[in-house]
């Protein structure tokens, strides 16, 4: 019987070295590595690899959420599948198949679970029971959703770790993000390039007139000349009859410009976005993801702070560099403050604003919600008080949660002189 033995695993967590924080004890890495709930987001081509590393690396509870089947074409790389798997769940058959490469499913200690369903189809208290997240994902779609997700929670008491994993060809990344303590994934925003943004990726002057690679020619065919030709059907890209039209255009245009390499696979690629998946980039960047993880949960050693590129297209090449936090980050940056207001129903604009004055220590000149001023110290300066001896509550469109707290409905946009820095307040009145 061949039995798994995790032997290798105690050694890394029982040795401090230089870099072990002065407070670390063996016994909290084990208990930790053993207690902690890892959820990973994809079963594809990373998804496989970080499966198969953090089991090895002695984790002990793992959830996979995957929502697609397996395909032919995943089977050069997805290499915990086989032919007869092909239509079935790729979470599901991921972990059948663990189970049985770790002692053949009698080692109990293993719990690990899959669901064959969208990450949108779980709800906060989900997610709330895992420590780290791990994304194996291949859009950014999904990326940008559990990103806020995580976020959302964070801001609800609950931190957890996202480690994202990405592959492009011979190209990789890895960011580490502590929601709304590090960068988020949205702070990477101006160095994202979305999800079937083809429009972006070659100047229409060029498809248009000067071609000069065969990817010009077929999208030439399908941004231009396919809505010329054919103004009521709309191009799909399943459908192999468009996909013979669009590669013979493609061809003629590619002979007109003297320009070789125009295929119908290059056709099917181009039109789909396909991006190649290589399985050695896979295995790096999901090694990488499982390392950040046991370093992360177990603290034997720093992690990566907070972005690391992998280059293998030239040489090989992998930088780590801190990613600051964007503070215009539409998800972490800026986000609204809860301010209580206590047992004060009849709070008045005046006392609310010397309120916020002393909280934040600033001088407010202005406040605002998406339906218009609240306070504007220049108006008022003409027009006499204004609403400053109205009552807040009667000023705010207000709603009242399950626990009976009264809350703003919008958020007041509270502007200081001399800065552009907005603070954004929810007040929340609570009775005792
Ligand atoms: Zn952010």
């Amino acid at each position: 019987m061949i039995s798994f033995d995790s032997s290798d695993i105690p050694p890394v967590l029982t040795t401090p070295g230089p870099f072990t924080d002065k407070a670390y004890t063996p016994e909290y890495g084990i208990s930790s590595l053993e207690e902690t709930k890892v959820l990973v987001i994809g079963a594809g081509g990373l998804g496989c690899e970080i499966i198969k590393d953090l089991t090895f690396s002695g984790f002990k509870q793992i959830e996979v959420i995957d929502m697609d089947t397996i395909e032919l074409s995943n089977l050069n790389r997805q290499f915990l599948f086989r032919v007869e798997d092909i239509g079935k769940s790729k979470s599901e058959i991921a972990v059948n198949y663990i189970k049985k490469l770790r002692c053949g499913g009698i080692d109990k200690s293993l719990q690990i679970k899959s669901h064959f369903n969208k990450i949108q189809d779980f709800d906060d208290g989900f997610y709330q029971e895992f420590d780290i997240v791990i994304c194996g994902l291949d859009n950014i779609e999904a990326r940008k959703w559990i990103n806020k997700k995580l976020i959302d929670i964070a801001n609800n008491g609950k931190i957890i770790p996202m480690i994202d994993g990405g592959t492009e060809g011979f190209q990789g990344s890895l960011k580490v993000i502590i929601p709304t303590v590090t960068s988020c994934f949205e702070c990477y925003n101006g160095l994202l390039t979305e999800d079937g943004d083809e429009n972006q990726k070659y100047p229409l002057c060029t498809l248009a007139s000067t071609p000069r690679l065969p990817e010009h020619c077929i999208e030439w065919v399908h941004q231009l000349e396919w809505e010329k030709l054919y103004p009521d059907i709309e191009l799909d890209a399943d459908n192999d009859e468009h996909i013979n039209k669009v590669y013979q255009l493609a061809l003629e245009r590619s002979l007109k410009f003297n320009i070789q390499g125009v295929t119908k696979s290059l056709t099917l690629g181009v039109i789909k976005n396909i991006i190649p998946s290589i399985a050695s980039t896979n295995s790096i960047i999901a090694s990488a993801c499982s390392n950040e993880a046991f370093k992360f949960v177990t603290c034997c050693s720093p992690f990566l702070q907070n972005t690391m590129y992998y280059n293998g297209e030239n040489g090989v090449q992998a930088i780590s560099d801190p990613f600051d936090k964007n503070p215009n980050c539409e998800i972490c940056g800026n986000l609204p403050i809860e301010i209580e207001i206590k047992n004060q129903l009849d709070m008045k604009l005046v006392e609310f604003i010397e309120l916020v004055n002393s909280k934040f220590n600033i001088k407010l000149y202005k406040i605002f919600t998406v339906h218009g001023d609240l306070y504007n110290q220049d108006q008022n300066e003409d027009k006499g008080n204004g609403n400053q001896q109205s009552k807040l509550i009667d000023l705010l469109n207000v709603d009242k949660d399950s626990d009976g707290i009264i809350y703003s409905k919008n958020e007041l946009i509270i502007l200081q002189k001399g800065t552009d820095k907005v603070i954004k307040l929810i007040p929340q009145f609570i009775n005792d």
